[in-house]
Formats: C-alpha cells, structure tokens, sequence
C-alpha cells in the first residue's frame, strides 16, 4: 500500500538534514558527540527539550532522549544509531560523507542504516507543523538516538534505562532499513573469542609441548559440527531457518618449528529467538574442559581454554498482537509478518519490557556497501510515516 507522501517541503528539509548527518563521519571508532550536539541544538530551535546522555564508560560518545507531548507513560519511541560503518577498503564513486543526489538516490555513508531514518524524524518532529499539534499529543513521543549499534549495541541499554526511569513507553519503532515494511522479529548475536594456551617447545618432540593451533582447530571443527545438529532445529520464519555458528578469524603460534604457545579465534552465534541463545557455548565449553583439556594439562598444567563473549544482542521475539505491531500495521496498512537475519536494537527494548517493531527506510541490500544510498522516495515515506505517527498520537 502506498503512502500519502509528504510535502515537497517536509522533503526538502529531510534531505538537508541528511546532508548534515551524513557530513558527521560518526564511524563507530570515532566520537559521536558532535553529531549528538547539533541534533540538540537542531531541535532546541524547535523549541524540543532534548537529553545528552554521556557513555559510562567511553569519552565522545553518547545517547540523545528527546521528548515530545506529555511527561507521562505509554509514549512511543522513535529509535535509531547515530554510528556508521567503516567506508576503508570500499570503492566509493563519491565522497562517502557528502550526501550526492543522482536520479533521485541519495548517497552517502549512513544514508539507509540508519541517518534517513532520523532524518526524516527530526524534520517532521521540528516542523511548524509538529511545533503547533505538540499540545494536542494525547501521549508522549520519545526520540532516541544511540552510538555503537554496529560494533554490538553498546550504547542502546543506557538509553532504554534512562527512558525507563522517567516515562516508561508502550512501545518502539526501531528505524533500521526495512523498505517501510514492519519487520516482527530477528535472530540474536553474540560473538565470543576463544583463546587456547598451550605449552612451547622444539616441533622435533611434540609429545614434549602442546599446540594450541592444533588444539584450536579441534575446537573449530567442534563448532562446526554443533552447526550440523543445529541445523535440525529449524524456524522457516528465518532464513537459513536455523541458528548458525561462524569463526572469523584465527591467529596463533610463531614459526613453522616451534609448537604454538598460544592461538585464539573469534566465532559469532546467530540464534533462533524461541531457543535458549546460551546453550551452545554452554555444551562447547563442556566439552573442552572435559573431552580436550585433561590431556593438555597431563603435559602442562598451566594449559587452558577459555571462551569470553566480546558483545552480545538479544533477538527479536515475534509478538504478533503488540502495542508495536498494531500502531505500524494501522500506519502502513501492511499485515505481513517478516524475519530477519541481522541484528537491531529492537530486540533490547523488548527485554525492557517496551514492544518494539522494526520498520525503517531504505533497502538492508545497501547497508555497509560502497556506495550506499536511500532513494528520495523511501525518504518521503518515512517523513509521512512519522507525520502519521504524531497524528496517531494525539488520537485517545
Ligand atoms: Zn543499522
């Protein structure tokens, strides 16, 4: 179903104020502060109160809260990650951080995950127009903005706190590319490192030492056959329906005739929401201590294996009647259930107890890619699906 679009005007300022986003090379190594400081300002002009929310633990980083309508609960949230991906070793035809307009595609890094999307929230929210219905919000509308979704959602449980702790909202709509369509649920993450120490010597005697090379491709072959069983509890929402298991990458030892001292490994584990998203590691790690280690320690008793998980996102879990659900169904008039494989902050708001959708402009096929753009069209849809949001919100 198509969109009553939003006006020429509303598209305009939307556009420019992804220009300016997209200006911020906010890549997730790098501070997001300045990004979060003009937004403040941006909507302080709108006569918006906003919040920056400093990072506990990180210099230059922080969540924005911003709150339209009444301080009470049971608002909606308008959700999104300031952060970016790396544009290193992509062949750009543009400059990745000036936004280029080419039949009617937006380019630039961030313009589909996720700047379009706060864009077009931020123009709509700070318009004249928002400006004179903010006294007729019925319930509040809460603007969240976040840094580090894309090194492992760092950022978004501090904000959901925060939220928490002065107006507890009802429900979220987590802006991630989706090509407006309501997304109901996605697999969790979590990425751990593996890190075998074995015992050094001369490779002429190996019974003298132990591999930890050796011993870690046991493990990741070990991984590798766990990801055979899984595959025979299968979810068709999903795609692959199963919970997958990855390693990336492997560094150890020091030469071709020394046995390894040392070899660690990165794996993730993207699992099926209804499961229990701990039990693999938990059954890999029994296994080691009991099936791999004793004869390591049998040579050297300082021999270890140990697993650390390095970041981890809750899934999505589909709630077919949620608060979440009903609101983005009613707006865009689309009644099918989609999953999906990557990872959003949707699933940590619904942990908070908070219902939470996923339902955001521009194509995931363009996320992280060279030449990443959002076309102008999917750009007026999120402006009108903001615009319908306010609407909805001063309805009882
Ligand atoms: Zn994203």
């Amino acid at each position: 179903m198509a969109m009553a679009s939003t006006s020429p005007a509303t598209l305009e300022r939307a556009t420019a104020l992804l220009a300016r986003l997209v200006a911020f090379p906010s890549v997730s190594s790098t501070p997001n502060l300045p990004l979060i400081q003009w937004v403040a300002e941006e909507l302080t002009k709108a006569g918006v109160h906003s919040q920056i929310l400093p990072s506990p633990d990180q210099e230059g980083k922080a969540n924005l809260i911003a709150t339209l309508g009444p301080q009470k609960e049971g608002g909606v949230v308008l959700s999104g990650h300031t952060d970016v991906v790396p544009v290193s070793e992509q062949a750009w035809e543009s400059d990745p951080f000036l936004l280029t307009e080419k039949d009617g595609k937006l380019y630039g890094r961030g313009t589909c995950d996720m700047k379009g999307f706060l864009a077009s929230v931020l123009a709509v929210l700070s318009s004249t127009k928002t400006a004179q219905k903010t006294a007729e919000l019925r319930r509040p509308i809460h603007v969240v903005l976040t840094y580090d979704e894309e090194v492992g959602c760092f950022g978004a449980p501090h904000a959901i706190r925060a939220l928490q702790e002065q107006a507890a909202p009802a429900c979220v709509v987590v802006g991630e590319p989706s090509l407006m369509k309501p997304i109901s649920g996605h697999k969790s993450i979590a990425i751990y490192e593996t890190r075998v120490a074995g015992f050094s010597g001369h490779s002429c005697d190996t019974r003298q030492g132990v591999s930890a090379v050796m011993t870690a491709a046991r493990l990741v072959a070990k991984l590798g056959e766990m990801q055979v069983q899984e595959q025979r509890q299968q979810d068709e929402r999903f795609d692959p329906p199963w919970t997958s298991v990855h390693v990336g990458v492997i560094k150890g030892g020091t030469a071709v005739n020394i046995i390894a001292p040392s070899c660690s490994f990165l794996w993730d584990l993207r699992a099926l929401p209804e499961g229990d998203e701990q039990a693999l590691p938990r059954a890999f790690a029994a296994w080691h201590q009991e099936q791999i280690l004793p004869a390591m320690r049998a040579v050297h008793a300082g021999c270890s294996i140990e697993t650390h998980a390095k970041a981890m996102v809750t899934s999505l879990r589909p709630e077919v009647d949620s608060s979440a659900e009903r609101l983005v169904r009613k707006l865009t008039g689309d009644n099918r259930h989609r999953y999906v494989s990557y990872v959003t902050e949707a699933g940590q708001y619904q942990r908070a107890g908070i219902a939470a959708i996923v339902c955001g402009p521009g194509s995931i096929e363009q996320a992280h890619k060279a030449n990443e753009f959002l076309t102008k069209d999917q750009l007026a849809e999120s402006c009108s699906f903001v615009e319908k949001i306010v609407a909805d919100c001063c309805k009882d």
